[in-house]
C-alpha cells in the first residue's frame, strides 16, 4: 500500500493526488484553510455535499493524527477501508474491535502511523483513551453528525454532551463540527454545547435542485405507491419510509408478492439482518428498502432514485434529511409523501402522550405544525422548505408538484361550517370517520345507536365524497382549527380558533386535492 508524506503538502495537492478530484466543492476550500490555520469550524452542508473532505484533507496537511468522532459504528470499517484504498493511513476504535485489534491500533497511534482515527463518542471520553491521546500529536478533532448533541432531535446521544471536555483537555487542537441538520435552533445548540463560540460557521446551499418534491393526499396508499413504482420508477433503487416496524414488514412483504425486490429495515431486526439488508441495498441495483427512520443516517448510496413516505415525518428537518438521501449523484430523483387525516391525528396524539416536559412537547408540536404547513401550502414547496432553513430561493422552482400542477383552491366556508357544527352536535367525542358518516347520512349501526340520524346535521353533506370530507377535516386539524382529544381515540374538539368559521363570520379557502390517484406531475411536464 502506498502512503503519502503528509506534512507540508498543500490542500490542493492532496485533493488531486490522494482523492483524485479536480476542484473543491462549495465551501470546502475555505473550511480546510480555516482548520489548517488552527481555527475551529462549524460546517452545515446537506447530505452528499462533501463534508468528509473538510476534515480528511486537513488531517493529511496538519501534523499528527486527526480524531474523528462519529456515532455510526457500523460504517467506520467502510470509511477506513475507503481511505486505505487511496493510501491514507486510517484506523478506528470502537466496541466491535477484539482486544488484539485494539492493541494494534493503539500501538500504530503511538508510533505515529495513523493520519485519521475514527472513534465512537463513548470510547473517546473514557479516561484511558484521553490518556492515550495526550501522548500523541493531534492534528484536529472532527465531530461528525454534530446534531446528535441536540436533545430535541431524534438522533440525540448523551455521550455527545460530554464532548465539551475537548477544548478543556486539548485547548490548542482545532475542532470542526459537521452536520446536515440546519435549523437555527440546532445550530445554536451545537455551538453552545460543544463550546464553539469562536468557530467560523460555514452554511451552504440546502437546495437539492435535482430532487422533485411531491406531497399528495393519501387515499389508497398501496395503489398510489404501486403506480408510482411501476409507472415511474421501474428498475430503480429507492427507499420507502413507514412509521412503524409492523407496517415496514407488511409493505415489504406485499411489495415482494407484487414482484419487487423489497427488503425490510427497522430496529427490531437483528443486527446481522440489518447489516445484510443494508449491504444488499448499497451494492445491488433495483432494491427497494422499506424502512423506519432507523435506516439512513450516514448511508452513502449515490443512485437512490426515489424516496417515498407512506407516513408523515415529524418535522421538516426529518423530511429534508430523509428525502435528501435521494439523488446524491446529482441525477433526477423524485420524492413522494402520502399523507392524510389519520397521520395528523396519530402524530398529534403521539406528541401529547409523550413523556417529555411541557417545553419539549410544545417544541415538537411547533415542528409538526411547520411540517403540516409545508404539506398544505399551495405555492412552491422548495421555496418554503428552503425558507425554513434560512436559505432563499427567488423564483418558484418549477420542480415540485405545486409548481408543475398549481393546486386549485375552493371556498370551503360552507362545508367547514357543516363539519364544525356536526362535531359540536355529536358531542365532541367522535373521530372524523363517524362525523363524516353523520354528515353523509349513513345509516350504519353506530349512527343509529347514538341516535345521530336525528341530528340537524345528519345527511347535510351528501354532496361531498368521503375523501373530500377527509381532506376538509385534515386541513382543519392541520391548520389548528380543530383539536384532537389526547385520550387515544382521536375524538375531535372545537377550539377558539374555529369559532369565526363555525359562525360563518370568516371565509376559508381550502386546497382541492388532485383528482389523479398517483398525482404524478412529471407526466404533465412531457
Ligand atoms: P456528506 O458527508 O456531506 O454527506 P460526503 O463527504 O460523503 O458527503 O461526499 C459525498 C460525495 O461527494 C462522495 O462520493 C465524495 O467523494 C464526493 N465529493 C466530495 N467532495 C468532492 C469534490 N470536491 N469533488 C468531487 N467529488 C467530491
Ligand atoms: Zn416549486
Amino acid at each position: 500500500m502506498s502512503t503519502i508524506n503528509t506534512v507540508q503538502t498543500s490542500p490542493q495537492a492532496v485533493l488531486h493526488q490522494v482523492f483524485g478530484y479536480h476542484e473543491f466543492r462549495g465551501p470546502q476550500e475555505a473550511v480546510i484553510h480555516a482548520l489548517v490555520a488552527g481555527e475551529d469550524a462549524l460546517v452545515l452542508m446537506p447530505t452528499g455535499g462533501g463534508k468528509s473532505l473538510c476534515y480528511q484533507i486537513p488531517a493529511l496537511v496538519r501534523e499528527g493524527v486527526a480524531v474523528v468522532v462519529s456515532p455510526l459504528i457500523a460504517l467506520m470499517q467502510d470509511q477506513v477501508n475507503a481511505l486505505r484504498e487511496v493510501g491514507v493511513r486510517a484506523g478506528f476504535l470502537n466496541s466491535t474491535l477484539s482486544s488484539q485489534e485494539w492493541w494494534q491500533t493503539e500501538s500504530a497511534l503511538q508510533r505515529g502511523e495513523l493520519d485519521l482515527l475514527y472513534i465512537a463518542p463513548e470510547r473517546l471520553i473514557q479516561p484511558r483513551t484521553l490518556e492515550l491521546l495526550h501522548g500523541l500529536t493531534i492534528a484536529l478533532f472532527a465531530i461528525d453528525e454534530a446534531h446528535c448533541v441536540s436533545q430535541w432531535g431524534h438522533d440525540f446521544r448523551a455521550d455527545y454532551l460530554k464532548l465539551d471536555l475537548l477544548p478543556r483537555e486539548f485547548p490548542r487542537v482545532p475542532r470542526i463540527a459537521l452536520t446536515a441538520t440546519a435549523d437555527l435552533r440546532t445550530r445554536d445548540e451545537i455551538v453552545e454545547r460543544l463550546q464553539l463560540h469562536n468557530a467560523r460557521q460555514f452554511i451552504s446551499g440546502f437546495d437539492r435542485p435535482n430532487i422533485q418534491y411531491r406531497i399528495a393526499q393519501k387515499n389508497n396508499p398501496k395503489i398510489q405507491l404501486m403506480r408510482f413504482l411501476r409507472e415511474e420508477q421501474a428498475g430503480n433503487s429507492g427507499i420507502v419510509y413507514c412509521l412503524s416496524r409492523n407496517k415496514v414488514e407488511q409493505i415489504a412483504e406485499w411489495l415482494c408478492s407484487e414482484g419487487f425486490n423489497a427488503l425490510p429495515y427497522h430496529a427490531g431486526l437483528s443486527a446481522s439482518i440489518r447489516q445484510q439488508h443494508q449491504e444488499k441495498f448499497l451494492r445491488e441495483d433495483n432494491i427497494i428498502m422499506v424502512a423506519t427512520i432507523a435506516f439512513g443516517m450516514g448511508i452513502d448510496k449515490p443512485d437512490v432514485r426515489f424516496v417515498a413516505h407512506l407516513d408523515l415525518p415529524k418535522s421538516i428537518e426529518a423530511y429534508y434529511q430523509e428525502t435528501g438521501r435521494a439523488g446524491r449523484d446529482g441525477e433526477t430523483a423524485t420524492t413522494l409523501l402520502l399523507y392524510g387525516l389519520e397521520d395528523v391525528i396519530k402524530l398529534r396524539q403521539m406528541m401529547s402522550q409523550s413523556e417529555g416536559s411541557e417545553e419539549f412537547k410544545r417544541n415538537e408540536q411547533q415542528r409538526l405544525n411547520a411540517m403540516l404547513g409545508l404539506c398544505e401550502i399551495t405555492s412552491c414547496r422548495r421555496q418554503s422548505l428552503l425558507r425554513y432553513f434560512g436559505d432563499h430561493l427567488v423564483q418558484p422552482c418549477g420542480n415540485c408538484d405545486n409548481c408543475l400542477i398549481p393546486p386549485q383552491t375552493w371556498d370551503g366556508s360552507e362545508a367547514v361550517q357543516m363539519a364544525l357544527s356536526c362535531v359540536y352536535r355529536t358531542g365532541q367525542r367522535f373521530g372524523a370517520g363517524h362525523v363524516i358518516d353523520v354528515l353523509r347520512g349513513s345509516n350504519n349501526e353506530k349512527v343509529l345507536q347514538f341516535d345521530h340520524h336525528r341530528l340537524s346535521t345528519y345527511g347535510i353533506g351528501k354532496h361531498l365524497s368521503v375523501d373530500e370530507w377527509k381532506s376538509i377535516f385534515r386541513q382543519l386539524v392541520a391548520r389548528g382549527l380543530l383539536d384532537v382529544n389526547s385520550d387515544g381515540f382521536g375524538g375531535l374538539l372545537l377550539n377558539e380558533g374555529c369559532r369565526p368559521y363555525l359562525r360563518g363570520e370568516e371565509r376559508l379557502l381550502l386546497r382541492r386535492e388532485a383528482k389523479s390517484i398517483a398525482n404524478s406531475p412529471r407526466r404533465a411536464n412531457l
